[in-house]
């Protein structure tokens, strides 16, 4: 750990082929810090791209010395990289933003405000964006985010709140604290909830992206989705207790229909209810094998405890990079 005194704020963003959006980026995020005055920097995590993402990185770092640009040996996804990126930086307070631009920098010195307490409230330790409108995004994208916050808040006891990305600003301990958390499969906003402390909301318009497409497709969301889940609840896997009832209910009832029927006198036809009971008994059982899958999968990649992300080159930064 270097002995330089902290920046008092650290911006940083994931890039994952964002060479179009860099440079707007960059000019917008600067001129953020030129007004707030102070030392900063700007951690920014090329995440294995294959445009010219790092070039523009290492450029940046190069003429601007807040520029701190890591590299990942390969591509990692979003929330690995934002890791990387956040075990890298050093300032007090941390501004964790995409680099796309959906989340405006601009925002950056009301949360600072929030921060110190500018509600009379004394201060906070997270300020999180709270997305009142998405521009530029499919109907689908902001359905499916909906119902997706709605499904969470159901399903486990930490309040994570609804409409609000990893957009955030936060204090080195919420930090340190969050880092110190092993888990390979993170869901930061989530993680960043359960810590505690005051967390405080900043309602803000979301807009389109400066430039390139969105890196979340279907699939990446569908397996986002499901890390969130499974780091954040058992109740799925609890389902096959609850559906297990139910089914000895139903069995239960079966048995005493049969019983009856028997006494008096006639047998059952019953190949129908019988296959049907045994597809729904198969299907449930795959559903439910599934289910343990999933979390025992996420148990065996915790257990090989390997890296979360391995750094290839770390160009820029005061006192010859950080750490
Ligand atoms: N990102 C990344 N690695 C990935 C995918 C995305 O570092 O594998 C970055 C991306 O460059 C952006 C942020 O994560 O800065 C959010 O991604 P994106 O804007 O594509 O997601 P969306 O806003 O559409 O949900
Ligand atoms: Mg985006």
């Amino acid at each position: 750990m270097s002995s330089a005194p902290r920046p008092a704020v650290s911006v940083v963003a994931p890039c994952y082929n964002e060479q179009d959006a860099l440079p707007e980026f960059l000019r917008r995020v600067g001129a953020v810090l030129d007004g707030l005055g102070g030392a900063s920097e700007i951690v920014l995590v090329d995440d294995g791209s294959r445009d010219r993402t790092w070039d523009v990185l290492a450029e940046a770092a190069g003429c601007d010395p807040r520029v701190v640009a890591v590299r990942l040996m390969r591509n990692h996804g979003h929330q690995l990289a934002l890791t990387a990126g956040l075990s890298v930086c050093r300032g007090e307070r941390i501004l964790i933003i995409d680099a796309d631009l959906q989340d405006p920098p601009e925002l950056l010195p009301e949360m600072m405000a929030l921060m110190d307490g500018a509600d009379g409230k004394g201060g906070a330790d997270v300020v999180y964006g709270q997305r009142r409108q998405r521009e530029g995004e499919s109907l689908f994208k902001r359905a499916t985010a909906a119902a997706f916050y709605r499904l969470i808040a159901r399903l486990t006891d930490v309040q994570i709140p609804p409409d609000a990305g990893d957009f955030r600003l936060v204090t080195r301990r919420v930090l340190d604290l969050l880092l110190a958390m092993p888990e390979r499969h993170r869901f930061i906003r989530g993680m960043v909830a359960w810590i505690g402390g005051r967390q405080v909301p900043l309602v803000y318009d979301r807009h389109a992206r400066v430039a390139g497409e969105s890196k979340y497709p279907i699939a990446k969301m569908v397996r986002f989705a499901a890390d969130a889940i499974t780091s954040f609840s058992v109740v799925p896997l609890m389902a096959s207790m609850t559906i297990g009832w139910i089914m000895a209910a139903l069995g239960f009832g079966f048995f005493l229909y049969s019983i009856v029927g028997w006494w008096n006198g006639h047998t059952l036809p019953g190949w129908t209810s019988l296959m049907a009971a045994v597809g729904l008994l198969g299907g449930m059982q795959f559903l439910m094998l599934g289910i343990i899958g999933a979390y025992l999968g996420r148990l065996y990649d915790q257990s090989k405890g390997r890296p979360l992300f391995m750094i290839r080159d770390i160009v820029g930064g005061q006192d010859g990079g950080p750490k």
